[in-house]
C-alpha cells in the first residue's frame, strides 16, 4: 500500500470512556464534523456510541443525515445552517437543530408543517466567540418566537448552549466573561418559559480544564481523536487519551545521489554530500502540508528525518545522510509517538498550524484502515 492512515477504533472508545469519567455528571457528545476530523465519520460515531456517547455532533446537516442514512438512530444535532437548508429532512431525521436567529425559525417553521412532526431545536447564543450564534442584545426576540413556536406545538427548545473562543488558553479572561453572559441567557431564557433538557458550552478543552462550564453536556471533538486542543493545555498522555491516527506510508524509491545535487522543485535543498534520498509518496494533495518542505518530521529505520526541499502534490522527498533503507519500508509521519515516531501536535509545530488541521485535512486519497 502507498500510505495509509490506520485509525484506532478502540483507542477513541477509549478516549470516549475517559472523558465521560472527567464530566460523570454531563452527557456527551462526540463532535464527528469533517468525516470527524479526518477519521472516517461513520466508524467514529459508531465507535463513541458503543463507548456511551449519548450525542452525535456534526456542523453541517448534510453530515448528520448521512450518519442518519448509515443507521445511527441516537440523538444527533447539528448546527451549521443556511438558508435554503435541508430543514425537513432533518426534522423527519430528528436531527435536533441549531438555531441563531429568527431567520431560522422562519425557514424552519414550514418545513415542521410539511413534515407534520415538531422540530427539536438548540437555541445558540454568542456568548464572546464572535462567530455563530444570536447576539445577546438580540436574545430576547428569539427567545420570543420560539416561545411562540412551542406554545403552537411546533417546536420543543431542547438545548440552549454556546461555544468558546479561547478554552484552549487556561485562564484567559474570556473564559469567565462567556460563562457569564450564558448564565445570564440561561437564566433570561428560563424565566421566559423555556426547559431545555441540555445547556452546553464546553468543547475539548474545556471539558479537559473547567469544570465549571460542563454544565449537562459537553461536545468533545479533538479530545476523542486523542489529539491535544493546544500545547498549554497538555499532551494527550497528560490526561489519559491515546491519539487514534496514524499516518504512514512506503518509501518509493530509495537512491544514491552525488554532492551539490538539487532536490524537489525549486532545489531548496541541496545535497551537502554525497548521500541516500529516500521518496516518500505523499503530498499535499494527500493533506500533507506545503509548509512542511524543509520541516516535516518522518520516522525511517528508527530515526526521524526532515522533508528535504518541497513538499510536492504527491511525494516528498528525505535524506538519510549516512544511512540506508529499502523500497518498502515505512515511513511513519506521525501516530501515538511509542514507537518513537512523530504526533500530530509534533506536525503542527513544524509547520505553524494546529494539531487539529493535521489530522482534518489528510485527503480521501489516502485509505482509512480500521483497527
Ligand atoms: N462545538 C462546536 C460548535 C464546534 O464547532 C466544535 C469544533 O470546533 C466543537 C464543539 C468541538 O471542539 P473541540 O474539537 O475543540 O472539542
Amino acid at each position: 500500500m502507498r500510505a495509509r492512515a490506520q485509525v484506532d477504533l478502540a483507542a477513541l472508545r477509549a478516549n470516549v470512556r475517559t472523558l465521560k469519567a472527567r464530566a460523570p455528571q454531563a452527557q456527551l457528545m462526540a463532535v464527528v464534523k469533517a468525516d470527524a476530523y479526518g477519521h472516517g465519520a461513520v466508524p467514529c460515531a459508531r465507535a463513541a456510541r458503543q463507548a456511551g456517547a449519548e450525542w452525535i455532533g456534526t456542523a453541517t446537516p448534510q453530515e448528520a443525515l448521512a450518519l442518519r442514512a448509515a443507521g445511527d438512530t441516537g440523538r444527533m444535532m447539528c448546527w451549521l445552517w443556511t438558508p435554503g437548508g435541508p430543514w425537513q429532512e432533518a426534522v423527519e431525521a430528528d436531527v435536533d437543530v441549531s438555531v441563531s436567529g429568527v431567520w431560522a425559525l422562519d425557514e424552519l417553521l414550514p418545513a415542521v408543517r410539511a413534515a407534520g412532526r415538531p422540530a427539536r431545536v438548540q437555541l445558540k447564543v454568542d456568548t464572546g466567540l464572535g462567530r455563530n450564534g444570536c447576539q445577546p442584545a438580540d436574545w430576547p426576540e428569539l427567545i420570543a418566537a420560539a416561545r411562540a413556536a412551542e406554545d403552537a406545538g411546533l417546536i420543543r427548545v431542547t438545548g440552549l448552549w454556546s461555544h468558546f473562543a479561547c478554552a484552549d488558553e487556561p485562564g484567559h479572561p474570556s473564559i469567565q466573561a462567556q460563562l457569564a453572559v450564558f448564565r445570564e441567557a440561561v437564566a433570561y431564557a428560563e424565566s421566559r418559559g423555556i426547559a431545555p433538557e441540555v445547556r452546553h458550552i464546553a468543547n475539548s478543552p474545556a471539558t479537559l480544564t473547567l469544570p465549571e462550564a460542563r454544565f449537562d453536556l459537553v461536545r468533545t471533538g479533538i479530545a476523542i481523536y486523542g489529539v491535544s486542543p493546544s500545547p498549554e493545555i497538555g499532551t494527550p498522555q497528560d490526561f489519559g487519551l491515546r491519539p487514534v491516527m496514524t499516518l504512514s506510508a512506503s518509501l518509493a524509491l530509495v537512491k544514491r545521489v552525488p554532492a551539490g545535487h538539487g532536490v524537489s522543485y525549486g532545489h531548496h535543498y541541496v545535497t551537502p554530500g554525497a548521500t541516500t534520498l529516500a521518496l516518500v509518496p505523499l503530498g499535499y494533495a494527500d493533506g500533507i502540508p506545503r509548509a512542511a518542505s524543509g520541516t516535516g518530521p518522518v520516522l525511517i529505520g528508527g530515526k526521524w528525518r526532515t522533508a528535504a526541499g518541497r513538499v510536492a502534490m504527491d511525494q516528498f522527498v528525505v535524506d538519510l545522510g549516512g544511512d540506508t533503507a529499502e523500497v518498502g519500508d515505512e515511513a511513519v509521519l506521525f501516530g501515538p509517538g511509542d514507537r518513537g515516531e512523530p504526533t500530530a501536535e509534533d506536525w503542527a509545530r513544524a509547520t505553524g498550524t494546529i494539531a487539529y488541521e493535521v489530522v482534518t485535512r489528510i485527503s480521501n486519497r489516502v485509505p482509512r484502515v480500521y483497527v
